[in-house]
């Protein structure tokens, strides 16, 4: 997109926050920190601004993101009496994306729809997609920067937590000049790094590192190919008492490997029969290519999907994929 595009955008992004009333922030399921950071920042914008606000996801927040300003108030309940003007819906490549708030959407009279994945559906009545952004918290900086806002302290908070995760803390190539000049700016409104890091990062659950023992114990990798997996099974968790959300990262752990080019994580999910499958890869592997083969999506190096079957099926079903994409990359 260019920087005449973009502006035209804001515009319409910014009339609409000036002049419509109610409006509903959601997310994906399973939020993460981009979500769950960016939301808060553009609720607590709104909010100065007057205007009636809820937030919904379907999923609970995190525990490793509930020392965010205001988290206390995303709800997971959400029948409204009356449907919103305005929908805006963060970090979500499809309308399924946000399950059974979906609904809600489609009800409102203008849906927002701002977002950086490739993925991205444009279901939007405006779509602000930028798929270099490093996080949609950095296009809710940009946002709130064109109104003429103050950041403010709260709001930076928010806003370093949702750029700071899904960079995976400034490791990832999806981490810009940009991203970094945007990073200084929310540290010169107070945002104090190392105490963030402390709270996502060094505040981790007993139940979560007994489940990635268990994980890890499972890790297999084809040497010739350069793909490494792990499988999470529901016996797992129950063993580990941990609860769904507190796996993220952990395919990190078979990314980081010397050789592995591309890294899988099946977990099964409560439904039974059902696996949801993480990816992550190397440069020359599109694993958005990967997911969107099985209904899911993503980014180029981080994608997602969920899959029906039992998980030695679904298992093998991806990774035969998956090896075709390796030979033809
Ligand atoms: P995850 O592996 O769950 O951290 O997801 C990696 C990336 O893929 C994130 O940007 C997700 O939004 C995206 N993603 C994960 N699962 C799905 C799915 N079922 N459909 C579309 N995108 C997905
Ligand atoms: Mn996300
Ligand atoms: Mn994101």
């Amino acid at each position: 997109m260019d920087a005449k595009e973009l502006k035209e955008i804001h515009s319409k992004i910014i009339e609409v926050l000036r002049n419509k009333e109610s409006f509903l922030i959601t997310s994906h399921l399973r939020p993460d920190g981009d979500a769950i950071g960016s939301q808060l920042a553009l609720a607590s914008l709104l909010e100065e601004m007057g205007k009636s606000i809820i937030i919904v996801n379907v999923d609970p927040v995190p525990d490793p993101f509930r020392f965010l300003p205001e988290s206390d108030r995303i709800t997971n309940d959400f029948i409204p009496e009356d449907p919103p003007e305005v929908a805006l819906v963060l970090d979500t490549s499809s309308l399924d994306r946000t399950g059974r708030v979906a609904g809600l959407v489609r009800k409102a009279k203008l849906v927002i729809n701002i977002d950086h994945h490739i993925s991205n559906e444009k279901f939007g009545d405006i779509n602000l997609i930028e798929e270099d952004a490093g996080a949609v918290g950095e296009q809710i900086f940009s946002l709130i920067r064109s109104l003429d806002c103050p950041i403010g302290k709260k709001r930076a908070v928010s806003l370093y937590t949702a750029i700071l995760t899904d960079t995976g803390a400034f490791q990832y190539d999806n981490t810009t000049e940009k991203t970094h000049r945007i990073a200084r700016h929310l540290l010169r409104e107070g945002v104090e790094p190392a105490l963030i890091t402390e709270k996502i990062y060094q505040n981790v659950s007993f139940s979560r590192q007994k489940l990635l023992g268990l994980a890890l114990a499972t890790l297999r990798r084809n040497p010739r190919e350069g793909v490494g997996w792990i499988r999470l099974t529901r016996e797992m968790y129950r063993k580990a008492e941990a609860k769904d959300s507190e796996t993220d990262g952990f395919i990190n752990y078979v990314r980081s490997i010397k050789g592995i080019r591309l890294a899988l994580l099946f977990q099964e999910t409560d439904k039974k029969n059902q696996v949801r499958v993480s990816f992550r890869s190397s440069r020359e592997i599109n694993v958005n290519d990967l997911a969107q083969q099985f209904g899911g999506g993503g980014h180029p190096r981080a994608a997602g999907c969920t899959v029906e079957g039992d998980i030695e099926e679904v298992e093998n079903k991806v990774l035969a994929a998956a090896r075709k994409i390796i030979v033809t990359s």
